[in-house]
């Protein structure tokens, strides 16, 4: 299965996922001709997606579903909150999905996992063919069934919006920052490592996503998850608004994937308790003119 990361942050949102010559776009934050101009510069052999699934209704990720949907004609999936503010014209190429149940589209099989946002959001584990990749943004607190979900995954997609001092002294309105760090709205990169800190073994490659371009820079994020995974040999990386990153995850030999176990959510939580104290950045952290992508071996 072939990643891309096309675009990441506030300016809008997409990925997109390839297995089997099928393709699924996830989050239509530019529109189809940017979607196309964007494949064509990475080289990619094609230039629509097979299908499109919309995680929420705030426009960075669901501006232009509607064109999708409509007038490029690509099926496309979105809960029924989503749908009232994409407000489609037509129930032609539109389907729903619940952020309880599992669903298929081609080859793959998509779990969705409710999050804590201002509105209703999921994280998405998109699986096919052995490999599993996890897309987890917007989201104010990390569900114990978040962990669950990254189970026997590769690549962990994860929010580090914000660092808490740049959000504090930033130029945010008090009610914006309050939304922000809020337990509705978008993970810090504290919380971003503890979740970093208890990933499965499975995860080779975690990216940080949805980094704020007001209160955060890579370098920050990246020295706080690189603290947390220092003892692991995952690739790291932080995805910039408009990097263009791809990725291709092979499937797991069975006995890997039998030895995957569930991390304890009480660990994940005395860490996040632990990594919330004051100071509130990692003290130990490597410079970040030391970060290796491939950190400890
Ligand atoms: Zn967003
Ligand atoms: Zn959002």
């Amino acid at each position: 299965m072939r990643v891309r990361i096309l675009a990441s942050g506030s300016g809008g949102n997409l990925s997109l996922y390839e297995s089997d010559g099928f393709v699924i776009l996830v989050d239509a934050g530019v529109d189809p001709g940017g979607l196309a101009s964007r494949l064509r510069s990475v080289g990619a052999e094609y230039t629509r997606p097979d299908a499109l699934v919309v995680t929420h209704g705030h426009a960075d990720h669901c501006a232009h579903a509607r064109e999708y949907a409509e007038s490029a004609g690509i099926p496309t999936y979105m809960t029924d909150s989503t749908a009232k503010v994409v407000k489609p014209n037509s129930a032609r190429h539109v389907f729903r999905y619940t952020a309880r149940e599992p669903f298929a589209i081609g080859p793959f099989e998509i779990r969705p996992c409710a999050v804590a946002h201002d509105v209703p959001q999921v994280a998405l584990r998109i699986e096919s063919d052995g490999c599993a990749a996890v897309i987890a943004t917007d989201l104010g607190e990390v569900p114990p069934e978040l962990h669950g979900l990254l189970v026997g995954a590769q690549l962990a997609m994860i929010e580090s919006n914000h660092d808490l001092h740049m959000l504090e002294v930033g130029p945010y309105p008090r009610f914006l920052k309050r939304r922000v760090g809020g337990p509705r709205g978008h993970l810090s990169n504290i919380q971003c490592a503890a979740l970093l800190r208890a990933l499965p073994a499975s995860v080779e490659t975690a990216v940080l996503m949805h980094l704020s371009e007001k209160n955060n820079r890579p370098e920050i994020a990246l020295e706080c998850a690189a603290e947390a995974l220092s003892d692991r040999p995952t690739t790291l990386l932080a995805a910039k608004q408009y990097d263009k990153l791809v990725f291709d995850l092979k499937p797991r030999a069975r006995d890997e994937v039998a030895s995957a176990s569930e991390p304890d959510p009480a660990k994940v939580d005395a860490i996040a308790r632990a990594l919330a104290a004051p100071s509130g950045r990692a003290k130990s952290a490597p410079l970040p003119g030391q970060l290796a992508l491939k950190l400890g071996g």
